[in-house]
């Protein structure tokens, strides 16, 4: 019998632009924690879809909400109200304990929102004088790709080459308070912060870091934006990651696993004296809060609001924690993270971050790199302790067996 992966990935290789470097893994069908490749071999899946999947694949409550809704209406435009919009908006609102929110599909569109909403209320609200709105934001961040978003990323692979840039922003050091509060003046509309920092390598700020930024914001009258579209819904073992530090934003982004993993979901979450400075024509998006999105969206929201989710990332979290910190001076340099979510420093010595996760794949378990010696592992919130166990085995004999 012939494998189909190569020429699988020959071909991907072939016509799609070369913006990722994929595991050679060519992924078929899935289930929950495990997904099956074209050639039949089963993986335990320890991204999740970078925290997108974090109920699991083809999870059946969300997946029957997906069929329900194919059947009936997917999308009318925001030019119409459609029949799923207002519940979905509501219950996230109130998942949220805000007053509203603002559906978008992807993660960069909720934070280029909030990017927009925050100078507009900085204008309209603030009175800062036209043109002069500034945004505090943090070295390392990542909030994904556009133009204005890469704009203000200090990765050199994000920025280069794609200015002229766009203006506005300040880059302070990520968990320094100090820095926080000597880049904000009267001309500051923003602090946007993820409140654990994913991509940079699952880094957990100082303690009394958030909260210290919310009594800056609060002192000056700047707005605090959470980007929990990696680190929020269930990640970290709460709803929120900021919820660790006891800290309400102004404005909470949301994305990934709002979707489901079906669906791009997106959106702001925020008091009516924020989004209510948006006014009819200034933003939109044809796909945003669509009813195929909503569907999901809600239900979504439906299994957060069990607490299950939460309990369980918390649980297995302390369990995952606990086996990565005994591989400490066995290969792994150092370990960080909340719930089911850590970044796993390598020794540089030993091998890269690419090399564990290729080892890794080998052994059945596929995980990602971030930078250099980092790997990021993060299974869905419905991982079993087996399969938590097993996935920590092969780490170890990835690491001590090379
Ligand atoms: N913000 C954070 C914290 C992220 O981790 C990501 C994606 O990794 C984004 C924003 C961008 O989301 P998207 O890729 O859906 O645009």
């Amino acid at each position: 019998q012939s494998m189909r992966t190569p020429a699988a990935l020959a071909d991907a290789e072939r016509w799609t632009a070369h913006n990722y470097h994929p595991l050679p893994v060519v992924i078929a069908e899935a289930e929950g924690a495990w997904v099956t490749d074209v050639d039949g071999r089963r993986y335990l899946d320890f991204l999740s879809g970078y925290s997108a999947l974090n109920f699991g694949h083809s999870h059946p409550g969300l997946i029957a909400a997906a069929h329900a809704q194919l059947d009936k209406l997917t999308l009318t435009s925001r030019a119409f109200v459609h029949d799923q919009f207002a519940e979905f908006c509501q219950s996230l609102a109130q998942l949220c304990g805000k007053d509203m929110v603002l559906p978008m599909n992807t993660g960069a569109e909720a934070v280029e929102t909030a990017i927009k909403v925050s100078r507009a209320w900085g204008y309209r609200v603030k009175g800062v004088a036209a043109e002069r709105a500034n945004i505090v934001v943090a070295e390392n961040n990542f909030h994904g790709r556009t133009t204005t978003i890469i704009s203000f990323s200090t990765d050199p692979d994000a920025r280069n080459d794609f200015g002229p840039y766009t203006p506005g922003f300040t880059i302070v050091p990520y968990g320094d308070l100090d820095a926080i509060a000597a880049a904000i003046d009267e001309n500051t509309v923003m602090v946007l912060l993820e409140p654990i920092q994913g991509e940079a390598g699952v880094l957990v700020p100082p303690a009394g870091y958030l909260a210290g930024v919310r009594a800056l914001c609060d002192q000056h009258n700047v707005l605090f934006a959470a980007d929990e579209i990696q680190s929020g819904l269930g990640r970290t073992g709460r709803t929120f990651a900021i919820e660790h530090e006891g800290v309400v934003p102004d404005m909470y982004l949301l994305g990934k696993a709002l979707g489901g993993g079906i669906v791009p979901v997106s959106a702001v979450a925020a008091n009516r004296d924020i989004l209510g400075v948006l006014r009819p024509g200034e933003h939109g998006s044809t796909f945003g809060g669509n009813p195929l999105a909503c569907a999901v969206g809600a239900e979504v929201v439906r299994l957060l609001r069990t607490g299950e989710f939460q309990k369980r990332s918390a649980e297995l979290g302390e369990r995952l924690h606990a086996g990565l910190n005994k591989l400490i001076g066995h290969g792994v340099v150092a370990v960080r993270g909340r719930g089911l979510w850590a970044g796993v420093d390598i020794d540089p010595a030993l091998m890269t971050g690419r090399q564990v996760s290729e080892r890794l794949m080998a052994r059945g378990v596929l995980a990602k790199d971030t930078h250099g010696s980092t790997v990021r592992l993060a299974p869905p919130l419905v991982v079993t302790e087996e399969d938590l166990d097993h996935a920590l085995a092969q780490l170890e004999a990835v690491l001590t067996e090379g």
